[in-house]
């Protein structure tokens, strides 16, 4: 897959293209990656990129003739590729959106400054519009960083495990289990037994049911949208049973008042 990032400061993804998973992924031709300078298209001799918004206001706009010599050099390095302005005002990034985007050919990432993009750039030249989250950055490069970041990992071949992106977080459409490794005890606590007994099948489940726990305690409105599976089914059914168990013992032992005489 090939990233092509338009930005008016290529010289901040030298270090990212330089570490972990995006090296490795480089080294190995899984991704082609780089970074063009939108000054380099700027068409006065002091490589302006910037100029006052008409209507008054402030800050400064990018110029829409520099961007648009950027994107047409990248267009025609990779004509392939999807054009996608980074703003606080596109489709919110996901997931979902990362598989989709891991299934193009390539994706030329343009990095809006200042008070964003001309408006006219957006007509012709961009094919999507995209946001990491609803707040404001100083610039699209940060976003240009987590999208690449997040779109490697789900190219085949760029993580250690076979199948670890597919176990991650949100592609099943819930939370990923629980992690532990050695020490067995650290700072009095215990690696839970199932996962050194060595048995898969109970191993599994316990991770099915730390899964779908911490889905529910952390983020409800995942497994509200999901549909759920009979063994997934089964196990929240235990836990409301168990629940209603302690909350019946509990009422039965008339305990309506606190500890501590409160
Ligand atoms: N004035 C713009 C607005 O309110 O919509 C924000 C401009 S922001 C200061 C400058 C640039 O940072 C944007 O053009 C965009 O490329 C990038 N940016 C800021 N927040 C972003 C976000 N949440 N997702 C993606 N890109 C973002």
């Amino acid at each position: 897959m090939n990233f092509i990032v338009l930005t008016i400061f290529p010289e901040m993804f030298n270090p990212f293209w330089e570490h972990g998973i995006i090296k490795r992924a480089i080294d190995r031709n899984k991704i082609f990656a780089s970074a063009i300078n939108i000054r380099d298209f700027a068409e006065d001799r002091h490589c302006i990129t910037d100029d006052r918004p008409y209507g008054g206001g402030c800050g400064m706009v990018m110029k829409p003739e520099p961007l648009a010599g950027a994107i047409r050099a990248a267009t025609k390095q990779s004509p392939s590729s999807k054009t996608i302005l980074l703003t606080p005002q596109g489709r919110c990034f996901n997931q979902s959106v990362a598989h989709e985007l891991a299934s193009y050919d390539g994706v030329i990432l343009v990095c809006g400054r200042y008070e964003g993009v001309d408006e006219r750039i957006c007509h012709d030249l961009i094919d999507d519009e995209i946001s990491i989250g609803d707040y404001v950055l100083t610039g699209g490069e940060l976003a240009a960083m987590v999208i690449i970041d997040a779109v490697t990992r789900l190219i085949p071949g760029t993580l250690g495990g076979k199948d670890s992106a597919e176990k991650d977080s949100f592609s099943d459409g819930v939370l990923e289990h629980a992690h532990y490794t050695r020490p067995r005890m650290f700072e009095g606590a215990e690696v839970p037994e199932v996962l050194l007994s060595g048995n898969h099948k109970e191993i599994e489940k316990w991770r099915l049911e730390t899964s779908l726990i911490r889905t529910f305690l952390k983020r409800r409105d995942l497994l509200e949208k999901r549909p759920l599976s009979r063994q997934e089914i089964e196990i929240l059914k235990k836990w409301c049973l168990d629940i209603e168990k302690i909350i019946q013992d509990q009422s039965l032992r008339g305990s309506d008042t606190l500890p501590g005489g409160q």
